[in-house]
């Protein structure tokens, strides 16, 4: 007989670090709904309205706006290895991990990958972006928007109009800001977005929304190739290198998600309801309140840390309003202080990597879990895990601050 282990039963959580965030109860209840076939009528009239929910969210006229199956990274993999050809150029501006992680995936696509660094903590000029694009001629342009593991939001207007007069393709993740921040793909001129349900979404972590237009889908249509077992007799393959991958092969998914409704994977039915239920969710609140709602936790965590006397980190012009960055005080164990939060309070905030491991704490106010009380809970606990470590800050000081920048946007007339 084998032992039985107990029933699930997780410790509640406030997940204030960088992601995964506290899920919306709608998307959960959504994702209990009863499975369907995957070209049952009823299901497909749900992808298809999902894809309209994605083209609102991205703000974009683009046909192709779907789900890839899996967490970001997935999206970012099918983005990449369908655009990539063996030994095409590619140029990477990386400011963060997520920098890495795009070049790291732009080498396994067998891409010569030009990666133009920065420090930890501040972004590219355009003007950065474009000599380097005259210097490399790339073919595709691979950036982040928001990294958190900086904290840092990269400007993207006008990086898309230096794109297209170089005629490179611009490929941008987009995981950590949609939802959070305006993510403008028709206005800004970005070819191929990805992003992940685990962030502003509110969402759990599995499903990649995507979007890309034409260009992108002329490239994708040159390398076409379909799978013996449901290749229609007419069909003859493209003539560029096929795609390397048969899970992430974008033509495919193209085939799956548009009308002529080719057999590709089994579409992960409760995801879908998920990313159509968080989705409609950011819509239903309407994306500008929802993009203030975020500024306004930022303005909150910022002041409350600050008049703790503690440091920010970065370039605070270029902060993602859903994480911020706060520097570990000397002499005071950054782990010791997370543990406290989680174990004393429940409450998660983040580490980070690479150069800043060690270095900064980082704390998410993202989606469902970005609300005032949460902020201000955080804000009170932290202040007494800092004290127990050997940081005081003057009592209250945190909450207080946080709670007057709320205050002031509650009564505007207070500012009178
Ligand atoms: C969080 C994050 C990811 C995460 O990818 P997963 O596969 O979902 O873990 C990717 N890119 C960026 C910019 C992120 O912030």
């Amino acid at each position: 007989m084998s032992e039985l282990f107990g029933e699930l039963n997780p410790p509640p959580r406030l997940l204030m670090g960088p992601g995964p965030v506290g899920v919306d109860p709608r998307v959960l209840r959504a994702m209990s709904m009863p499975m369907l076939g995957q070209f049952d009528p009823a299901f497909t009239a749900y992808m298809n309205e999902t894809m309209e929910l994605l083209r609102q969210l991205y703000r974009t006229k683009n046909r192709w706006s779907f789900l890839v199956d899996g967490t970001a990274r997935a999206g970012i993999e099918a983005m990449l290895v369908s655009l990539i050809a063996p030994g095409d150029k590619v140029l990477v501006p990386n400011f963060g991990r997520f920098g890495y992680l795009l070049a790291e995936i732009a080498g396994r696509c067998r891409a010569d990958v030009i990666t133009l660094d920065r420090d930890w903590g501040t972004v590219f000029t355009p003007d950065e972006i474009e000599t380097a694009i005259k210097t490399h001629k790339p073919r595709v342009l691979a950036i982040v928007h928001g990294d958190t593991s900086t904290t840092m939001a990269q400007p993207l207007a006008g990086i898309g109009d230096i794109c297209r007069r170089h005629d490179v393709l611009l490929y941008v993740d987009a995981t950590a800001t949609l939802g959070g921040m305006d993510v403008a793909v028709d206005a800004w001129k970005l070819d191929a977005v990805s992003a992940g349900l685990q962030k502003c979404l509110s969402g759990p972590p599995g499903s990649s929304p995507v979007t890309f237009n034409e260009r992108v889908a002329d490239v994708v249509k040159a390398r076409k190739h379909i799978e013996a077992g449901i290749r229609p007799d007419d069909f003859v393959d493209g003539n560029a290198p096929v795609i390397q991958s048969n899970y992430f092969d974008l033509g495919m998914l193209m085939d799956y998600w548009g009308e002529s409704r080719l057999n590709h994977h089994t579409e992960a039915t409760s995801m879908l309801y998920a990313a159509r239920e968080a989705v409609r969710l950011v819509l239903a609140e309407g994306l500008e309140p929802c993009f203030a709602r975020h500024r306004l936790a930022s303005d909150a965590v910022t002041s409350g840390l600050t008049a703790m006397g503690l440091d920010l980190f970065g370039d605070q012009a270029n902060k993602m309003p859903n994480v911020t960055g706060v520097v570990i005080p000397a002499g005071v164990d950054g782990e010791a202080v997370r543990g406290m939060m989680l174990h004393d309070f429940g409450i998660e905030i983040g580490t980070s990597f690479g150069p800043l491991r060690g270095k900064i704490w980082r704390i998410g106010t993202m989606g469902y879990v970005c609300r005032k009380e949460n902020v201000l809970i955080c804000l009170a606990a932290l202040e007494t895990c800092l004290r127990q470590c050997g940081f005081s800050a003057r009592p209250g000081a945190g909450v207080d601050a946080a709670l007057a920048v709320y205050r002031t946007a509650e009564r505007p007339s207070a500012l009178l």
